[in-house]
């Protein structure tokens, strides 16, 4: 189908200084839990970006020297020549393609505690420094700051040398620059105190990079619209001084908020564009093009922007991340084969935790080199095998998708009335309806795909399984949770858990009512005890929310959400009892053990929803794996993220009928 023309804007080439993005779709800047450690890696992320469209495309966050290094979050660096080859391949995957490369050059001051150089941190004052680090920085002398410059001005020079088009003078955030920019900065010299002083070494840094690279190379400013937070409480008087003192001095603005949680928050907090109001004044203060993100998806909220001249780039990082072809899936007028970004922030947790990035929605996101992954293209099929798939949630999709594009003959039978999964119940529990974008898209792909053909209310049993004799069978049947509170902290079943008041996530999901006041026991520690307990305080009921954690829902600092989920928690009134184990369930009460000291206590109970751990459902592969080929793939397999079966489903479609490197399936840099 063409593309509905009302999108040709999108397409059109943007000045940016000396060169020119051939068009508005703008991958800014995002971690992969790659950059310096995983060069190959990269520049194979990178490339395939570039060829799905992306007109530009940056590098994460790369250090200028080693008096700012981020372990174990990886960033790109840019310390020497090893680091410029290293980088070349980036530059030279993104070029191959016809997009421009940019690289945004960073300094963490204060934001950094050095664990890998070991050189003292440093900033504009001394204080504390890295994430609960008990280190500080040294205050920065006149000399450290003209040494800051020459780092500056050395690695901009570099990054010439690698190729790069773009050049980031990086002022957002909370890293070195910001931390000059923000009234903390009580220096008393010509680089404190007054907002003109505060500003002088950005504009020092934009200034010398331009004079040293300018030339061939365009200077990005990456800047905070708003020291407050989303757009109901925006705090923007400062940063928009700060940018009419330099509205013009750089050849592009790249403009976001500090605060992680809001910027590149999950979709359970902040929708699609949820800062344009925080962004729209900042074109009304500057000539130069702008670029800003908003897990944009939808190329009609992306027109609007363009159009009503909030930004005259779309900056993005998930949406690239979960489809690396979306500007040419518009462009080719498939708008509806965009594999649209949940905001689930899977992603992020590779930088948090030191990995290779990875995504839900997009399985082949961070294997482009080291499993050869193409996100769009597929290898014929290696034989006529039929394959029978049990069970439709994102793992039994998924690989339905991906082998009906191999070419088998694939036949899905899902027991309930509904495709999806466990994607489809949990995206029914507050703030995660997007979460449905993983069942909607393997559907519409399905629909596309003549050899694949599905069955809805179709519990499928190990007699129909053989009758049906397929080639191959899948196992999808996902997992259950359970009951008897089997987890990280209980090895035996807690007493009293198969009384009558005991229910599990999945009966909640299947709309059972529980007895107030109910304790909600989270002893899984990502999403699902804080949306459940969210989910019954919301219906009225009063909610305990008792975890032998020390916070709620910890995994989720990796995804940038427990912050946000602990607040609302609070706000919501619900009573939140951490570093506390369930010790035993009686009818109308429970008894809770403090982990740390053993006190115990007895508070009142009607219900207990029991968020522990969860079995898989893998009875009829032990009663077949003898008889016929069956391979479980998700949950059936091992439990895990949404992530992880679509991986899983995934893998098994690529690798069928191929031989895979053992005992390692994957290039190692
Ligand atoms: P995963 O994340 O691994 O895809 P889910 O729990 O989301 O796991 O999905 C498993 C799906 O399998 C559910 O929709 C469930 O209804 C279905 N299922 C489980 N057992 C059977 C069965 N015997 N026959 C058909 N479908 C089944
Ligand atoms: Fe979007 Fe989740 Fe993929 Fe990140 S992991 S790009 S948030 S779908």
């Amino acid at each position: 189908m063409p593309r509905d023309p009302r999108f040709d804007i999108l397409f059109e080439p943007v000045q940016i200084g000396p060169v020119t993005a051939p068009n508005r779709f703008y991958q800014v800047p995002h971690c992969t839990g790659m950059g310096y450690r995983r060069p190959r890696s990269l520049a194979g992320l990178r490339g395939m970006k570039a060829e799905g469209g992306w007109g530009t495309v940056n590098t994460e966050y790369c250090s200028i020297h080693p008096s700012s290094d981020d372990e174990p979050y990886p960033s790109a660096s840019l310390w020497d020549g090893a680091d410029v080859e290293a980088l070349a391949m980036t530059v030279d995957a993104i070029h191959e393609h016809g997009a421009l490369a940019g690289v945004e050059l960073w300094h963490g001051g204060a934001a950094s505690a050095n664990h890998y150089s070991r050189e003292a941190p440093i900033g504009p004052v001394s204080r504390p420094a890295g994430v609960w680090d008990p280190v500080q920085t040294r205050a920065m002398d006149k000399q450290d700051i003209r040494e800051l410059k020459r780092w500056h001005l050395e690695a901009a020079l570099r990054a010439k040398e690698a190729g790069f088009d773009i050049v980031y003078v990086y002022a957002c955030h909370w890293y070195l620059i910001r931390q000059f920019l923000l009234p903390s900065n009580r220096r008393n010299d010509e680089y404190g105190g007054s907002l003109e002083n505060r500003a002088r070494l950005l504009r020092e840094l934009i200034e010398d990079t331009k004079e040293a690279v300018g030339d061939t190379c365009a200077i990005a400013v990456r800047f905070s619209a708003s020291d407050g937070g989303p757009d109901d409480d925006q705090d923007t008087a400062e940063p928009r001084e700060i940018l009419e003192l330099l509205a013009d001095l750089p050849d592009l603005w790249d403009i976001t908020v500090h605060d992680y949680t809001y910027e590149m928050g999950t979709s359970r907090f902040v929708p699609e564009a949820g800062l344009e109001a925080t962004m729209s004044w900042v074109k009304s203060v500057t000539d130069k093009p702008v670029v800003s993100v908003g897990r944009f998806t939808s190329p009609e909220t992306m027109l609007r922007l363009v159009r009503q001249g909030v930004v005259d780039l779309i900056g993005a990082a998930r949406p690239s991340i979960a489809d690396p072809f979306l500007p040419q899936k518009i462009a080719e007028g498939r708008d509806d084969e965009i594999r649209e970004c949940i905001g689930c922030n899977i992603c992020y947790t590779g930088d948090q935790t030191g990995t290779p990035i990875r995504c839900t929605q997009n399985p082949t996101m961070g294997e482009e080199w080291r499993k050869g992954w193409h996100p769009e293209l597929m290898p014929s099929k290696g034989s006529d095998s039929s394959i029978l798939i049990v069970g439709g949630g994102p793992a039994g999709l998924e690989a339905a998708v991906a082998l009906g594009k191999r070419g088998y003959r694939v036949t899905l039978a899902e027991a309930r009335k509904e495709l999806g999964g466990r994607v489809s119940r949990e995206s029914r529990l507050p703030g995660l309806a997007q979460w449905a974008r993983v069942r909607d898209w393997r559907l519409n792909q399905i629909g596309k795909l003549k050899n694949v053909e599905f069955y809805l209310d179709s519990v499928v049993d190990e007699e129909q399984i053989l009758e049906f004799k397929a080639d191959h069978v899948v196992l999808a049947t996902g997992a259950r949770w359970r009951r008897d509170g089997l987890g990280r902290s209980h090895e035996d079943p807690v007493p009293g858990w198969d009384g009558s008041t005991v229910l599990t996530p999945d009966d909640i999901m299947d709309g059972a009512v529980p007895n107030g006041p109910v304790v909600v026991y989270d002893d899984d520690h990502y999403y699902m005890g804080g949306v459940v307990a969210e989910k019954l305080r919301r219906e009225g009921f009063k909610v305990t929310l008792v975890t032998p954690a020390n916070e709620v829902s910890t995994w989720t600092t990796h995804t940038e959400e427990q912050f946000r989920i602990q607040e609302r928690i609070l706000r919501l009134g619900i009573s939140l009892v951490t570093g506390t184990s369930l010790a035993h369930i009686a009818d109308g009460s429970v008894t809770l053990e403090s982990i740390h000291t053993g006190e115990a206590g007895e508070i009142e109970a009607g219900s207990v929803v029991m968020t522990t751990s969860r079995t898989p459902q893998d009875d009829l592969y032990y009663s077949l794996v003898d008889r016929i080929s069956i391979t479980r793939v998700g949950d059936c397999l091992a439990p895990g993220t949404i992530a992880t079966s679509v991986y899983s489903g995934h893998r098994y479609a690529r690798e069928l009928d191929s031989v895979v490197a053992a005992p390692v399936a994957f290039l190692r840099e």
